[in-house]
């Protein structure tokens, strides 16, 4: 099958990129490995593409106010390969489980985030941040936290002539850990369950959150210190990854019962997406509460 036919334009300014999103059906056009297919299969009909690659302010990837700033045309393999990634340790522990290097090498770190395919991992690592979108049209620019910002599948709150101009991660800060685990059937496979895990000690107090995905319509976030808290207890002072794991195996059947919100598919039943959960979230919270533990005494000893 073939696209319909549309108009495509290539603006060189962000005032000109305004103006043409605001104009009747049209669609941004950012690495195209998520737009191309879909016009492909003719599930979407844009009157007209806006490619904003030539856009000089858009591709800028920089540090400021304890955020890295990713803007829209900056690709997925860019960051994964840049220093400021690393502020970031749940984007570097994400990045090398999208599609494959030649799909990263293309796909914007925004446009997999305004896609929202509940399978990604950036909108997950968004959600488990917490991170905030930049929305920007000719009516001016506002701001969007990860927890408003995703609103079912494929759906944000992104209007039709807005652009997500970047994206602001936070820093870790000390004291956090951070994990990231998934499965698919291949290696560059959407995933069919995937958790991301961020845990954070600060003296004797830790607090964790997940967010699992490829389970429900959108990344959906948990806090799970309480029953983080309750494993502590059961493990003693210094505790090994496999007591961690053992102990939250016994909490995680729970969880994945509360998170798992779909009825099943043609790749997996809700069930077996449930079991999926549970092992990765045993496994990556464990790791992320030992390297918060580890960064908490880095701290403490500097
Ligand atoms: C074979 C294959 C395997 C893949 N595997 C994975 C995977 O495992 N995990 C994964 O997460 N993704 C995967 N992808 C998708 C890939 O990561 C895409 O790059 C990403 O989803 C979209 O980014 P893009 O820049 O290509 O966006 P585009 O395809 O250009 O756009 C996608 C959508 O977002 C909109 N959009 C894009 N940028 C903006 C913006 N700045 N503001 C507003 N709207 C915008 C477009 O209008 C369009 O609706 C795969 C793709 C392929 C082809």
């Amino acid at each position: 099958m073939k696209a319909a036919p549309f108009a495509y334009v290539r603006p060189g300014t962000i005032d000109d990129t305004f103006a043409e999103l605001g104009r009747d059906g049209a669609k941004v056009l950012a690495g195209g490995q998520s737009l191309v297919p879909v016009l492909a299969m003719r599930m979407g009909r844009p009157s007209t593409l806006v490619d904003i690659n030539a856009v000089p302010e858009l591709n800028t990837l920089s540090r400021s106010n304890g955020s890295i700033r990713v803007g829209a045309t900056v690709r997925q393999r860019r960051l994964q390969n840049d220093d400021l990634s690393a502020l970031v340790p749940l984007l570097r522990l994400a990045l090398p489980w999208i599609g494959h290097r030649e799909i990263r090498s293309r796909g914007t770190v925004c446009g997999s985030i305004a896609h929202a395919d509940p399978s990604a991992e950036l909108p997950a690592v968004a959600s488990c941040l917490d991170a905030t979108m930049v929305l920007t049209s000719a009516r001016g620019r506002r701001e969007v936290r990860a927890s408003d910002f995703f609103t079912g599948a494929m759906s944000t709150v992104i209007e039709p002539d807005e652009l997500l101009t970047e994206m602001l991660f936070p820093v870790a800060v000390s004291g956090e850990g951070f994990g990231f685990g998934e499965f698919a059937r291949r290696h560059g496979d959407f995933a069919l369950a995937g958790v991301a895990a961020r845990v954070r000690t600060v003296g004797s107090a830790t607090d964790a959150r997940i967010t699992c995905f490829g389970i429900a319509d959108h990344p959906v976030t948990a806090d799970i210190s309480a029953p983080l808290r309750i494993v502590l207890e059961q493990v003693g002072s210094s505790p090994t990854e496999s007591d961690l794991r053992r102990a939250l195996a016994v909490q995680a059947d729970d969880i994945a019962a509360d998170v798992v919100d779909t009825g099943g598919d043609a790749h997996a039943s809700a069930a077996y997406r449930r079991q999926l959960i549970a092992g990765l979230l045993s496994r990556e919270v464990s790791r992320a509460y030992l390297k918060s533990i580890r960064s908490a005494s880095e701290v403490a000893s500097s």
